[in-house]
């Protein structure tokens, strides 16, 4: 029963998490403090040592209490969680304040998201799948190198190339916004190796260990969130075997669209949560506020637009869950557009609830004192990664328009 599991989340949380996240000083992770204590300045912004490890206790003390696996299937030692259940489990840890229970920018959560786990375990050689345990424990870290300097959502225009030679594989070209790569042991660089620009076929996926000889990371790029682990990564002659590819030669964004279905979801699920916690917060704050000697929340100009949002949030929980139930039954290609809906009115809600949270507890609602801020800058940005909501709109209208059969 998915109320049970809730139940045992939060007594996980209190019982495990809470401490932490007051232990020493740590309490600077999470107030008003909290981008400045993560980030390390003098490593070019990267996430500090210090939080990292902090964030890798979480995980350590979630996987010895049998939750971090949740969604894993029981061969990985999971719970086998659908993706109905997940989408509920995310909503309820982004419904709480800032904690340790779920960091969005690192996407690190006490309830795993294993994409690549999924990825190894579906495509992967027995010699990749020998990374499955390592990765979940967070001791083999694996990057996802698909964007360019000159293309991100037009991946079928990937200038990256591998060429073959003798029986390895040489790879040149450039990945931006390679997230992870300060620590990442493996990097997934997608590059074209037949084929067209345009077309999806030829392009194929290689794990490349990131110590590999021409692998480069020369700077990362400073976001509108901090701290910034999205490295630019430049290729020079990357030579890897054969065994490197994941997946077939050729079919290497078949891989990239199971990544970032994956991901799709769950930052959907995870955006409802956001939305109704800043509406329950506004709500909180608009109730004991008081303004030309009555109520705040007493003015209809405060009342109405988190009652818009609040319809809204019920409306894309409905269509979220529908969702991930639907991909429970069928194959995920099968509902691509109806994932693609979640996401993009998911994620815009989020940020709209934010806004107006901030609105509703006016100076207050700006500083770093209050949660908004943090929720709009991580929420902000899954308005563009995993296809931006210009492209989440390209698919369902690719699937509005498709030809009727003949
Ligand atoms: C914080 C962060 C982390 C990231 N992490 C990773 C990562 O780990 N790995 C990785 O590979 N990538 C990563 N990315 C890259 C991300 O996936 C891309 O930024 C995204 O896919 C958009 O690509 P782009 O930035 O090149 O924008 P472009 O493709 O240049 O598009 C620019 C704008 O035009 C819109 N647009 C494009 N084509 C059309 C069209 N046909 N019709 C209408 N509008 C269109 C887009 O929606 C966008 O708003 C990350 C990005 C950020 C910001």
């Amino acid at each position: 029963m998915i109320e049970d599991d809730l139940a045992e989340i939060d007594a996980f949380i209190e019982r495990e998490i809470r401490p932490l996240e007051t232990e020493g000083d740590n309490t600077r992770f999470f107030d008003h403090r909290r981008e400045m204590a993560r980030t390390d300045l003098a490593r070019d912004g990267v996430p500090s040592e210090e939080w990292e490890a902090l964030l890798r206790e979480a995980m350590r003390r979630s996987d010895e209490a049998g939750l971090l696996r949740y969604a894993l299937p029981e061969e990985l030692g999971g719970r086998g969680a659908s993706n109905l259940d997940m989408a509920i489990v995310r909503e309820h840890l982004n419904r709480m304040p800032i904690g340790l229970h779920n960091d969005p920018q690192s996407e690190a959560s006490i309830i795993g998201n294993f994409p690549f786990v999924l990825l190894l375990d579906e495509f992967g050689t027995d010699e990749q799948k020998a990374m499955i345990e390592p990765s979940i424990r967070g001791q083999a870290i694996i990057a996802f190198g698909l964007t360019e300097p000159n293309h991100g959502s037009d991946a079928t225009f990937l200038e990256t190339t591998a060429r073959r030679d003798g029986g390895d594989w040489v790879i040149n070209g450039a990945k931006r916004f390679n997230t992870g790569m300060h620590v990442a042991t493996h990097d997934v660089v997608f590059a074209r190796t037949s084929g067209e620009h345009g077309h999806p076929r030829g392009i194929t996926a290689f794990l490349v260990p990131t110590d590999t000889p021409g692998v480069d990371v020369p700077f990362h790029w400073w976001t509108l969130n901090m701290p910034s682990d999205h490295a630019e990564v430049i290729l020079t002659d990357v030579r890897v075997p054969d065994s490197a590819i994941v997946g077939e030669e050729g079919l290497g964004l078949a891989l990239a669209q199971r990544f970032v279905h994956e991901n799709r979801i769950r930052q959907a699920a995870s955006s409802v949560g956001a939305a109704a916690y800043c509406i329950d917060e506004a709500v909180a704050y608009a109730r004991e506020r008081v303004t030309w000697g009555r109520p705040l929340w007493k003015n209809q100009g405060i009342q109405f637009p988190l009652a818009e949002l609040w319809t809204e949030c019920e409306l894309v929980r409905g269509l979220v869950r529908s969702t991930a139930a639907a991909l429970d039954a069928n194959d995920h290609l099968a509902v691509t557009h109806q994932v693609a809906m979640c996401n993009y009115r998911a994620n815009r809600l989020a940020c709209d609830a934010a806004d107006r949270a901030m609105q509703t507890c006016g100076g207050m609602g700006y500083t770093r004192h209050m949660p908004f801020e943090h929720l709009y800058r991580h929420h902000r940005r899954y308005r563009i990664t995993e296809g931006s909501d210009e492209i989440q709109l390209r698919k369902i209208a690719q699937e509005l328009f498709r030809a009727p059969a003949p």
